[in-house]
This record gives C-alpha cells, structure tokens and sequence, in this order.
C-alpha cells in the first residue's frame, strides 16, 4: 500500500513532503517521487528504492516550490523504476497526479483519452491524461476529478488520487470568472490580474489564498454541501 501526502506551504515544500512520506513508510514501498509547482510550471524528482534515494536526488536537484504532491508506490502495473514511480504527468505537463490503487480499465481508458504518448507502464498516468482534457475543456480540477473518475473502474477496496494543476487563471481558464465567483473572496484585488500579474499582498497571505475557508461550491461538488 502506498502513501499520498500533498502539501500547501508558505516556503518550498518538497522537505516536508519527504518528511511526510517517511511517517507512511510502514505501509512498504518500492519507489518515490515528488512533484511541486514553481513559477507556473510543474518539476518532479523520482527515484527506485528508499525516500533516502529520493533524498539524494533533491540534494542535487533540489524543488523550489511551495504547493506539491508526493508519493511512495506499490508496484501493481509496471516494474518498480523511476519512469514508473509517481507523479506522473500529462503529456503537456499541466496536470501531475498521485495515486493509490489499480484502474482496471486502463488500458481501454489509454485508447479513448490519450493525448499523446504515454511515457511509463502504469495504470496511473492516463489519469493525468483524462483530467487534463477536462481542464482544457474549461474545467477546474475539482469538476475535472469526479468526471473523470466516473470513467475509471477501480479494483475493489480503498482508492485514493490527488491531481494539482498548473494556473495562471485567466490565462488558463475559459471558465476563469465563473471559476472566481466560487472563492472565498472574490472580490480580492489579488483575484484580478494587474497587467497579466496576480499581485500576492500581504492580505492574501494572511488568509492563505483563502484555500482553507470552506467553499460551498467545492462542497456541493464532493456531496457535502
Ligand atoms: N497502480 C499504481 C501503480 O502501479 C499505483 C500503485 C500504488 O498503490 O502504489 O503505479
């Protein structure tokens, strides 16, 4: 069983991800990889074998990013190598997803959602694949997700993914007001583009973005509301 942890920070993350992943490793593991969002592009590192492996390849190549994902896998579909240790990405790079579980289907989703080649032997990457249609189709992540895996048939037991997406938001999104209208403070001056910039003050990191305030659309979304 492998471990999934994601991480919002207010500094580079990709230590705690680590770290986080070091409090799963009872669970045993065979690989482990990390991604984070820095400068409106997605970077991962991955390695085989032990976090200390992983460890390394960050020593030498460290992640800047302060929003990321990170993963230790289980093999079930594909030999436990680096190309096959999560994240794993579209073929664009605008979605990164984690995963724990098995997509039975997958070979036959492969066919219908590909957006190009597939770059490892695991059930996992055609997710990344499916929601990044979805986002380019206007979606943000969190409608992308359950229409998405509402095509995936998964193996009995429990199931877990975590996708990030990449946003510059009106530069991204078609949906990019409709998306707005959903958060928190809508009316924050740091929602509004300032000559193409998001200008993050110090109001918006005060409420974090306002990614921790319930958002009653997001709940409806997930069966809450
Ligand atoms: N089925 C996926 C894979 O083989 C995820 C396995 C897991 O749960 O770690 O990559």
């Amino acid at each position: 069983m492998c471990g999934i942890v994601g991480i919002l920070g207010r500094g580079p993350v990709a230590d705690q991800l680590v770290d986080s992943l070091k409090r799963l490793e009872y669970r045993g593991y065979d690989s482990a990889g990390v991604a984070t969002l820095e400068n409106g592009h997605f970077d991962r590192r991955r390695a085989e074998g032990k976090l200390k492996n992983l460890e390394a390849r960050l020593k030498i190549a460290p992640l800047q990013g302060h929003v990321g994902i990170g993963h230790t896998r289980w093999a079930t579909h594909g030999r436990p190598t680096e190309e096959n240790a999560h994240p794993h990405r579209d073929c664009r790079g605008e979605v990164v997803v984690v995963h724990n579980g098995i997509v039975e289907n997958f070979e036959d989703l492969r066919q219908r959602y590909a957006r190009g080649p597939f770059l490892s032997d695991t059930d996992t990457e055609v997710l990344a694949h499916m929601l990044a249609t979805r986002v380019e189709a206007g979606d943000d992540l969190l409608d992308a997700l359950p229409e998405s895996l509402a095509a995936v048939e998964a193996a009995e037991g429990s199931w877990s993914c975590l996708g990030l997406v990449e946003t510059n938001g009106h530069q991204n999104y078609r949906n990019w007001e409709a998306m707005r209208a959903h958060l928190p403070t809508p009316s924050a001056p740091w929602t509004r583009p300032n000559r193409g910039v998001f200008e993050l003050d110090a109001d918006y990191y005060a409420r974090s973005g306002g990614v921790f305030a319930p958002l009653p659309h997001h709940e409806a979304l997930c069966g809450l509301g």
